[in-house]
């Protein structure tokens, strides 16, 4: 028999409507597998099983109320970085112990209005700064296809409870690829959206140009599901934009008339082999669906990263400057109230956010910010136009999400740049602001997941689910389980 754990949210929803389930049976089933394997995982810093089987309950009675909301009753994971009212939010820091928000996320509150029955919250590097969940201060999350490696990051907590079957589907945040990169290295499906097609209020700002909340979930279909209950404007993120929530009916089919770009600058030299060789297998797995296939050019993408790693910290030097000890959380005693901010922030932030911190004040000074900041703000325009460029001749972009599978935890340890270049690929998108859609694609030959990245113009996030969930129909990556023994 299939195990509960094993749906995905369709096949939930269409168990929940029939009857054949309740989302308390669902709900604590996946609290139990919680139990039973977090303990090894670490994708979890919180778990509330008394609230959740409490809205789970609370769901059921609706239904038999005849409540006709789209998710009625599905367990959901939600980073740690959004906030739910009441329940504990750290950012995967020590400067935020103990803080419980007393609002919710526009993207979680309309969830739970859809239906959804939080189950907790995922570990995350430090104020979403990483890209191996490495830097949280709660301790690493595993990777479910090997212990022993990272599971990608920032949102690898929620990439890891989606992959190892502890929730159906579970929130992210995307700020240079931190939906796409942990959804690669898990095997999942994640979506990062357009820049302010997902409010951010409630979100813990970290770059707040680049910030975008996002689901990861085991295929295009349920990630498309989670995506338009998140969507649409919010009067309180001015950064939202005026376009409404897109329903997304995906259809089987083929991909006959449409034009798939590969970008030569990322197929480059010191790329994993396998994940050049896998992806340009699905690139070719397109073809054979119908897309016409053309190689394209980005010529900024080698700037991506400076820019990206001026930009992203400058924001968060500022964003991080309200964390002093006497506003969130908690105080380090000191005499004087210079101190008591010197002790608290010197205590509590990790070295990441230190680093991040001194680099962004510094790209930030007078002097400096012209040469630095400034600078960086004109190379931002020139990747945005490349995209606009491209997207004059192709629907979509394919291209790899990360240069490699999960690394061993560790391994770039003592290497922040080494860290930096995983996300070589996946920060463009977030400097242009456009859609990006990773999925697996294969595996290496360590039994690691490959996934494959497509890009869109702003608003075509229905465009790449489609052409995934299409891919999907004609591929069984998706279905793959790491082997958890119990
Ligand atoms: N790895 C990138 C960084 O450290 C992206 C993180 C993210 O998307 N939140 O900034």
């Amino acid at each position: 028999m299939t195990e509960l754990t094993e749906l995905t949210i369709t096949q939930a929803l269409a168990a929940l409507q029939a009857g054949d389930v309740t989302s308390r049976e669902l709900t604590r089933a996946y609290l139990d597998r919680i139990e039973k394997l977090d303990a090894r995982l670490h994708a979890f810093l919180h778990v509330d099983p008394g609230r959740a089987l409490a809205q789970a309950d609370e769901a059921d009675r609706k239904r038999s109320a005849g409540d006709p909301a789209p998710l009625l009753g599905m367990p959901l994971a939600v980073k740690d970085v959004l906030t739910v009212e009441g329940m504990p939010c750290t950012c995967g820091s020590k400067i935020l112990e103990g803080y419980v928000p007393p609002f919710t996320a526009t993207a979680v509150r309309r969830l739970l209005e859809a239906g959804v029955v939080v189950l907790g919250k995922t570990n995350t590097d430090e104020f979403a700064m990483g890209s191996s969940t490495e830097n949280s201060a709660y301790g690493v999350t595993h990777n479910p296809w090997d212990a022993a490696r990272v599971p990608g990051g920032s949102s690898g907590g929620s990439a890891a409870a989606v992959a190892a079957e502890l929730a159906p589907g579970a929130l992210g945040t995307d700020t240079g690829g931190s939906i796409r990169q942990p959804s690669s290295f898990c095997g999942v499906t994640g979506l990062k959206p357009t820049y302010g097609r997902v409010s951010r209020y409630g979100l813990v700002a970290y770059g707040s140009s680049l910030d975008c909340p996002g689901p990861l979930a085991h295929n295009a279909e349920d990630a498309a599901l989670l995506f338009s209950s998140m969507a649409g404007k919010d009067p309180l993120d001015a950064t939202s934009v005026d376009v409404p929530a897109p329903e997304i009916r995906l259809s089987n089919g083929n991909l006959k008339g449409m034009t798939v770009g590969a970008p030569k600058e990322y197929f480059i030299k010191g790329i994993q082999a396998e994940v050049e060789a896998k992806v340009r297998a699905a690139i070719d797995q397109l073809a054979d669906l119908g897309a016409e296939i053309v190689e394209i050019s980005l010529p900024h993408t080698e700037y991506a990263l400076p820019v990206y790693y001026l930009i992203a910290p400058a924001e968060a030097s500022s964003n991080l400057a309200r964390y002093d000890g006497i506003r969130y959380g908690p105080r380090e005693a000191a005499e004087s109230m210079w101190d008591v901010f010197y002790k608290t922030r010197g205590q509590r932030f990790g070295p990441e956010v230190e680093r991040r911190i001194m680099l962004g004040t510094y790209a930030l000074s007078a002097g400096y910010y012209d040469a630095y900041y400034g600078q960086a703000q004109k190379v931002r325009t020139l990747i945005k136009r490349d995209f606009e460029q491209a997207f004059e001749h192709v629907d979509v972009i394919a291209c790899p999400v990360a240069p490699t599978t999960a690394f061993k935890i560790g391994a770039h340890g003592d290497d922040p740049l080494a860290m930096y270049l995983e996300d070589i690929f996946s920060l463009p998108a977030n400097l242009a602001g456009i859609p990006g859609l990773s999925f697996p694609v294969g595996f290496d030959a360590q039994g690691l997941p490959v996934g494959m990245q497509l890009m869109g113009r702003h608003f075509h996030e229905a465009g790449l689910l489609q052409t995934a969930h299409i891919y999907q129909q004609a591929t069984d990556w998706h279905l793959h389980r790491p082997a958890l023994a119990d």
